[in-house]
């Protein structure tokens, strides 16, 4: 599997990026990690004539913990994340979700921006992004703007960033309550057949808010409210986790394919987002 040929650039700063996605539209596309991208420009699923590598633009690599809230550059790898111990004390779900990706050579590799910006449905942080109801902060030729990971994805592979610009971090407020990243796969390695983030908040016995997010079982993440909503005031008992199924699979529209056929990747996603809730509510 060869790519087709390809003019590389290595800009040392984002003026520099910027300029060339001006200069080559639609031809040109920035590279990350490249674990994405590099496999499908070898299979002649992309066609990249202009490929812009990211390694050397400064700034992209740092993760800043704030008291009330954490901001992840475009460049910091899954490696990274799992190897922050301070961010994992802080926000423990990032670490419990960058080592359920792949395997340490891709994680190695793999940024969070990449992932992110990817749009394919079986990517991890897209779902875990919208559970943590983080912001994604843009660059393009009008300057930054920021656009909600609820908001970003439109269709596989398809998301609200417009072909100039470059996702330089992510945002969030610092997640409270309970954590749980739940993912099957058929094999180590492998994308998600079904996964849930959660992050739950306990008072007293009862649940006082949550967050529902599912991969892969749609043509993008599924922020889920609805499964929320039927958890919220509950103690999260048996009929409390049946509703917040129910919900959850009102809004998935997962299709069939080699992971296994609609019904079975249904049944999977009840059992990893019960499995989640009440991991989550243990830790709460
Ligand atoms: C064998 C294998 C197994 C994998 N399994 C999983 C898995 O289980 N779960 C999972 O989540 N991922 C998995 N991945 C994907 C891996 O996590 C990728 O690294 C990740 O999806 C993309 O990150 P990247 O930095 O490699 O992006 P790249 O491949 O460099 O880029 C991916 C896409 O995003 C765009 N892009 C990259 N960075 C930016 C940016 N800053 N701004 C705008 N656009 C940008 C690129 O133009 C490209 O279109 C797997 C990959 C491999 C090879």
């Amino acid at each position: 599997m060869i790519p087709a040929a390809f003019e590389y650039y290595r800009p040392t700063d984002m003026a520099g990026v910027l300029a060339i996605l001006e200069e080559h539209g639609d031809d040109a596309r920035v590279m990350a990690g490249g674990h994405s991208l590099i496999p499908m420009m070898k299979l002649r699923m992309a066609d990249v004539p202009h490929l812009i590598d990211l390694q050397d633009v400064g700034g992209l690599s740092d993760i800043e913990i704030g008291s009330d809230s954490i901001r992840i550059g475009a460049l910091v790898t899954q490696a990274d994340i799992i190897d922050n111990a301070e961010l994992t004390k802080v926000a423990p779900i990032l670490r419990e979700a960058a080592l359920q990706i792949a395997d340490p050579q891709v994680r190695y590799m793999g940024t969070v921006g990449g992932n992110v910006a990817n749009g394919d449905p079986g990517n991890d942080m897209p779902g875990l992004m919208q559970c943590l109801d983080a912001t994604f902060t843009l660059v393009g030729p009008d300057g930054e703007r920021d656009v909600a990971a609820r908001d970003f994805y439109e269709a596989a592979y398809m998301t609200e960033r417009e072909d100039d610009e470059v996702l330089v971090a992510v945002s969030f407020a610092v997640p409270r309550g309970g954590y749980c990243y739940e993912k099957q796969k058929r094999k180590i390695g492998d994308y998600a057949t079904a996964a849930a983030a959660i992050q739950i908040e306990k008072d007293g016995g009862t649940c006082s808010a949550v967050s529902v997010a599912m991969t892969n079982l749609s043509d993008t993440p599924i922020y889920s409210e609805a499964a929320g909503a039927a958890l919220v005031g509950t103690a999260v008992d048996d009929a409390a986790l049946k509703a917040a199924v129910a919900a959850m699979l009102e809004d998935i529209d997962p299709s069939e394919d080699n992971k296994g056929p609609v019904a079975f990747k249904k049944h999977v996603a009840g059992v990893i987002l019960r499995r989640a809730i009440e991991s989550a509510w243990a830790r709460a």
